[in-house]
């Protein structure tokens, strides 16, 4: 933007800088050239010194006040009260050309503020990138399912990019391979599209068009960032590759590639934890709790139950003659047979009931604030759902019956305090042994049935804990 009194002089500007290849807006008075400056994303302002109304001096002021980045050169014409040093010194400007100079004087200021105006720039939108990835990056390292966290990678990389179509791709499995993993992806290797936007909405690998594919394993492959009409992100955790982010570009990113590879690793962290954690909490052939996770579950829950005053109740389901099946169809039977009960498990319970697989074929469910009718009518739905699979193998339906035993802890009516975790490690044991016994049972009355444990009372719990405390004292 030139800023001038002198028509004559706006005109020759705008001729020489238009012949230079910039776009040039002129004003002739302070208050226009403000009124533009808000209006244009102004990166040039050759502002001249002395003007009638709104002097340079003060509209360089006013202008400060609401932008930091446009570059402002002030034009002088005779001589100026101030020497140029103490001009740039006591105001916010960028340059001093003296109009007697000549114009390529004035294109060499023109140049040089330009490049610093890009260098600004650049610092300034990295700068806000980093502070975008400081403020929305903690919310991927809380623990969630990956399927939550995949989501919130894709809509987090938009707002850096900017929105368009784009998906995450992981690798199908998660191979445990030594450092420099990813040179071993093989080139027909299989991604899994976990969440798409835009045009990929409901993608799957096998409907992605083949470059699409081929962008994904070159950036895979490389562990590099790839670039064309779209842009591939490798997520990587450590020297593994655990996904890619394709993102379609309409324009190139403002964002540097150093602060995508900043936001990238947050990203593989977060998604190389939840694996971890998935690892150590779920098992991987029925997709229920490992026993250890299902334990301290339990014990959450009733250290919960006692200081709230309600009943939790646990079933414990063990297949019945599975070592025949194993016998006579072969172990990968089993294990299917194995994973088919968990998933009939898993369909039938409440999102607030845990389900864990307890040892080699069988399950315990934890069943917060239910009473023991709760739990049986519960026991009686897992029994039928078991006893109506028909698992197809080798052109035959294998049939599964299993025995269950039901327990429940009884809070003390009108009681209720924080209990020590003596107790509530106490009312676990006796939670388990009570519906393991009612189990063995139902084994012994002939398998295929459910047994109720009496409910136990927390009194009786307490005793068992006492009378625990006074052995242990006392030998
Ligand atoms: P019961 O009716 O008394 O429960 O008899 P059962 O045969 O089911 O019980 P037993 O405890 O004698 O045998 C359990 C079998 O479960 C033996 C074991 O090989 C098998 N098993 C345990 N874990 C797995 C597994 O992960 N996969 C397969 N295929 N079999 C398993
Ligand atoms: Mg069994
Ligand atoms: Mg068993």
């Amino acid at each position: 933007m030139v800023v001038d009194e002198d028509v004559s002089v706006l005109s020759t500007l705008k001729q020489l800088l238009s012949d230079e290849g910039h776009n040039v807006i002129t004003a002739s008075g302070g208050l226009e050239a403000l009124h533009l400056c808000r209006e244009y994303n102004v990166h040039l302002i050759l502002l001249e010194y002395s003007m009638p109304g709104l002097t340079g001096e003060a509209l360089v002021r006013q202008v400060r006040a609401f932008d930091q980045e446009v570059q402002i050169v002030l034009q002088t014409s005779g001589a100026p009260e101030l020497p140029a040093r103490q001009m740039l010194h006591d105001l916010e400007i960028q340059g001093y050309h003296d109009k007697s100079e000549g114009p390529e004087k004035l294109l060499v200021w023109v140049d040089a503020a330009l490049k610093a105006f890009r260098a600004n720039r650049a610092i300034r939108v990295t700068r806000d990138g980093l502070r975008y990835i400081l403020r929305v990056t903690p919310e991927l390292h809380r623990l969630q399912p990956l399927d939550d966290l995949m989501r919130s990678i894709l809509l987090q990389a938009q707002g850096l990019l900017g929105l368009s179509g784009a998906f995450v791709a992981s690798l199908a499995k998660h191979p445990e391979l030594a450092n420099n993993a990813f040179l071993a992806i093989p080139d027909r290797q299989k991604f899994l599209v976990r969440v798409g936007t835009g045009r990929f909405e409901g993608k799957t690998w096998e409907t992605l068009e083949s470059s699409e594919k081929e962008m994904v394993l070159a950036t895979a492959k490389t562990g590099q960032m790839h670039k064309n009409s779209a842009l591939g992100i490798p997520l990587l955790a450590g020297d593994r590759v655990v996904g890619v982010i394709f993102i379609e570009l309409s324009l190139d990113p403002a964002v540097d590639a150093e602060l995508l590879e900043i936001f990238a690793s947050q990203a593989a962290i977060a998604i190389e934890n939840v694996r971890l954690y998935e690892l150590a909490t779920v098992d991987d052939l029925t997709q229920l709790s490992t026993r250890r996770h299902w334990l301290h579950h339990l014990e959450n829950t009733l250290r919960l139950a006692l200081r709230y005053g309600h009943p939790t109740s646990l079933v414990m389901m063990d297949i019945d003659h599975f070592k025949e099946l194993n016998d006579v169809h072969g172990h990968l039977a089993g294990d299917l047979a194995l994973a088919s009960a968990g998933r009939a498990v898993k369909e039938r319970i409440r999102r607030s009931d845990v389900a864990g697989r307890y040892g080699g074929e069988e399950f315990v469910i934890t069943l917060p604030h239910t009473d023991s009718a709760g739990a049986q009518k519960l026991a009686a739905y897992l029994r039928e759902g078991v006893a109506n699979l028909a698992i197809s193998w080798e052109n035959q339906a294998l049939r599964l019956t299993a025995s269950t035993g039901v327990a429940t802890v009884l809070p003390i009516v009108g009681h209720r305090h924080a209990p020590s975790e003596e107790l509530v490690s106490q009312a676990r044991k006796i939670l388990v042994r009570t519906a393991d016994d009612a189990l063995l049972r139902a084994k012994q009355q002939g398998r295929d049935r459910i047994e109720v444990a009496e409910p136990i009372t927390i009194e009786a719990a307490e005793t068992v804990a006492k009378r625990e405390e006074y052995d242990r004292a006392n030998t």
